[in-house]
């Protein structure tokens, strides 16, 4: 699928809304959540728009590595010793934005269980 113009985050990576972006290539885009949840929290897309995490895994095993590598990349930029990286699928799992999104959070400590 290519991008949707009605979601927010295929305009992101139009460049049609403003973002900090942290690193782009052509599979991946990375930027900070507008609400962040911790000091460090970032958003890793997949600039094809797909629903979800499971459906970008099953579009494409590669590209759902290709985040996770791109997580572990930038936690190291910016310091993180440990981090949580999450996917929230289904509005009952708190997803708000239906283009697959990869939480990256750090920079305080994490409970679990998660609420
Ligand atoms: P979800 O709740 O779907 O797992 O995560 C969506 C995330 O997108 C939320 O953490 C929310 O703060 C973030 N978000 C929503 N709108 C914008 C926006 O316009 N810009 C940025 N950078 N983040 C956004
Ligand atoms: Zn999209």
């Amino acid at each position: 699928m290519e991008l949707v113009s009605d979601c927010l985050f295929c305009r992101i990576i139009e460049g049609n809304i403003p973002a900090d972006i942290v690193f782009r290539n052509d599979n991946v885009v990375a930027f900070r959540d507008i609400t962040p949840q911790a000091p460090t929290h970032i958003l890793l897309i997949p600039t094809v728009h797909v629903e979800n995490a499971a459906a970008l895994a099953n579009l494409s095993p590669t590209l759902i590595s290709e985040l996770m590598i791109a997580a572990g990349d930038i936690a190291s930029q910016q310091g993180l010793e440990g981090y949580r990286t999450v996917f929230n699928t289904g509005s009952s799992a708190g997803q708000s934005v239906f283009h697959a999104h990869l939480h990256l959070l750090g920079g305080r400590p994490f409970a679990w269980p998660p609420g």
